[in-house]
Order: structure tokens, then sequence, then C-alpha cells
């Protein structure tokens, strides 16, 4: 599982002195509950799948872009929790920082808990994420399935059918 806090590893992670990425704090963005997609040219190309529960973007790398077709399983690598201000970034990261390359925002809008009587956390921590994407790209089901919790978190990101 995911540390439960949070931004320590994400700003562990970086120099805020010479990356423009926010340092950001834990904070509800108010609009419900957001998620953005970042495309994401580093090393290499993937996309940063954020959601925000709790207060934080809740994140994954996915090496290749989101399918709107329910028969394609999407890798899902678990990564640190984001703050939500990240949900607004987007430019260069320089080099020899973490992550270096470029971010561009591919997807970004709300999402909703589609498991009744359940929080989101607790789905995270179940390992079964099952919500309703309202997004420019990304509309409708999708489900996240731990697949694997050590040595790295892995997950799949499907589109679930309608
Ligand atoms: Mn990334």
């Amino acid at each position: 599982m995911q540390q439960q806090n949070s931004l320590q590893n994400y700003r562990a992670k970086r120099d805020f002195k010479k990356t423009r990425e926010p340092a950001g704090q834990k904070r509800q963005s108010g609009r419900g509950a957001i998620f953005v997609i970042q495309k994401h040219q580093a090393r290499n190309l993937h996309y940063d799948f954020r959601l925000e529960i709790d207060g934080v973007l809740k994140s994954w790398a996915v090496p290749k872009e989101p399918s709107l077709n329910p028969a394609v399983k999407r890798l899902a690598i678990a990564v640190e929790d984001h703050p939500l201000d990240y949900a607004d970034f987007s430019g260069t990261i320089p080099q020899g920082e973490y992550g270096a390359g470029t971010v561009a925002i591919w997807d970004r809008g709300t999402f909703a808990n589609l498991r009744k009587g359940i929080s989101l956390a607790k789905t995270l921590q179940e390992g079964q994420i099952e919500i309703d994407l309202q997004g420019q790209r990304l509309h409708g089901g999708y489900v996240l399935h731990r697949i694997r919790e050590k040595p790295k978190e892995l997950w799949l990101l499907i589109k679930m059918k309608e």
C-alpha cells in the first residue's frame, strides 16, 4: 500500500528552487473529486493518471495512452502522491531534476465513485477503484484494479463496458 502521508515522498524527490512544479499542500479541490491525466515526456513517455482522494492526488504512471476500449487493459504503476495543485501543472521540468522533460495536460475533469457505500480511500486500500470519469477525452466508467502489491504496486486501468 502507498503511505497514507503522502507528500513527503513527492517533496523529497524534488528541489523546488529548480523545478516549477508546486510544493503544494494537502487540500480539497472544492469541486467534487477531480482527476487529471498528464502526458509526461520524460526518459520514457507515459501518462500520469491522478485522482483526488483525501486531499491529495493519488497517482499512477501509465506507460501507454489510456484506452476507450473495454477490451484493452493498461498497466498502471502506483507512484507517489502529488499535491492537488499539481493538477494545474504543465511545462518543463529541467534537465537533472526528477522527471526531467515536458508535462502536458492530456485530460482533466471530475469523477464519481461508482462503488456505493464505500469510500474512495477504502476502494484504494482494497485495490478495486470503480469510477465514472467526466473529462474531455475520457468519459464513463473506469476500473483500477490492483494486481500486485510488492515490490511495486501494479494496477490495471480498464474501461468499463457500457
Ligand atoms: Mn510522470
